[in-house]
């Protein structure tokens, strides 16, 4: 992470979040993309996905999300076209994990064709066996999820570039519970499992944000068990050479980088409740990019679109000289606007010099 966020300080594009598909087959009642779900006409094809590629700059950091991304059939050749044009270090794919004969062909052949790419295979997961179902109304996603996983898992031992995340996310329906959803997880030993929070901005009446006296603890919980994660590799220490190798091998280490960087994020959230500003300044219009399936464009995931990029001839370029890309850029860079959405929370905290001071201190001491 320190040799990285050395490289990114000079906060250019970092993140590209490709929504390839407004298709899921899930009906989560929190979804973010509520609004835009199963209405396929006018979805980008993957020549306009070439086009924007294109475009844009190299970038590190590709999230393919949607709706569902594997209810499409063309998630690999999207992601190699990325990769090949943009020279993206880390390609995240996020999934609710039910295509298991989409996905697990697709993630082996992508971490194969590319070594020095790492290839993200983030799974949600708000509970576990049936409870996990009910939240996601799919019958049996829990059964295709261990599915999925276990292949990947086994897929690993031949392919170091591939990563298994899981992702939780808690709600009033789920917080009572996550000392057994962590334990369960845990128990798979995934290279790492994240718990976000539901977005205040998006409670549906129906979910709802954990009570607000709870949360301390809940934070409390969560830290503790990053640290089970970033830990796990490191309890033989040895004395001599190997010790100093080992040390070196903290700092630059992926998964306790990320740890790092989750326990700070935690840490993040209730300050931001409480202030209600940002806490550390957002750059996300310069360093992140999200493009809907149908070309309209954000910052973030919060905000609304600013523009279709079909406007500017899917030219980032032009996207971001114009009146309406800098006129938003002005309202974050002045915090018109705060969140503690995950998205892009992180990439501000790796190109923040506290954050990546905090994190060398984790990486050398824990
Ligand atoms: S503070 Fe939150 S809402 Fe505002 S631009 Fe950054 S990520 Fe988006």
């Amino acid at each position: 992470m320190l040799g990285n966020a050395l490289r990114w300080m000079n906060r250019s594009l970092f993140q590209v979040s490709v929504l390839n598909t407004t298709m899921c087959n899930a009906g989560c009642p929190y979804c973010c993309s509520a609004g835009i779900l199963n209405q396929p006409k006018g979805e980008f094809t993957l020549e306009e996905w070439r086009k924007i590629s294109e475009k844009l700059p190299h970038f590190p950091w590709l999230t393919i999300s949607g709706g569902e991304p594997f209810t499409k059939r063309d998630v690999k050749e999207t992601v190699s076209l990325f990769i090949e044009g943009n020279k993206v270090e880390y390609a995240s794919i996020i999934t609710n994990g039910y295509y298991s004969d989409r996905i697990v062909p697709a993630a082996k052949e992508l971490a194969q064709r590319y070594p020095d790419t790492r290839i993200g295979i983030s799974i949600s997961v708000d509970d576990l066996g049936e409870r996990h179902d009910e939240v996601r109304r799919v019958k049996g996603n829990f059964e295709r999820i261990l599915k999925t996983f276990h292949a990947l898992k086994e897929a690993q031992s031949e392919l170091p570039n591939l990563s298994l995340k899981f992702n939780t996310v808690v709600t009033v329906f789920n917080y009572q519970r996550i000392d057994e959803i962590m334990a369960g997880i845990r128990a798979l030993d995934p290279d790492m499992h994240t718990m976000n929070f539901i977005r205040r901005t998006w409670d549906s009446g129906e979910v709802k944000f954990p009570p607000e006296e709870e949360l301390p603890g809940i934070f409390d919980k969560i830290s503790r068990y990053y640290d089970t994660y970033g830990a796990r590799a490191y309890t033989d220490e040895e004395g001599g050479l190997m010790a100093v190798k080992k040390q070196l091998s903290r700092l630059v280490d992926f998964n306790r980088s990320r740890v790092s960087l989750q326990r700070q994020y935690i840490q993040l959230i209730p300050e931001t409740l409480k202030q209600k500003t940002q806490v550390i300044p957002c750059y996300a219009y310069d360093l992140s990019l999200f493009i809907y399936p149908k070309g309209d464009v954000a910052f973030c995931d919060i905000l609304k679109p600013f523009a279709n990029i079909k406007d500017f001839d899917y030219d980032y370029g032009k996207l971001m000289q114009s009146e309406v890309a800098k006129k938003t850029a002005a309202f974050i860079h002045n915090k018109g606007c705060w969140c503690y959405s995950p998205c892009v929370q992180y990439m501000n905290l790796v190109h923040n010099p506290k954050t990546v001071f905090r994190a060398a201190k984790y990486l050398v001491s824990s």
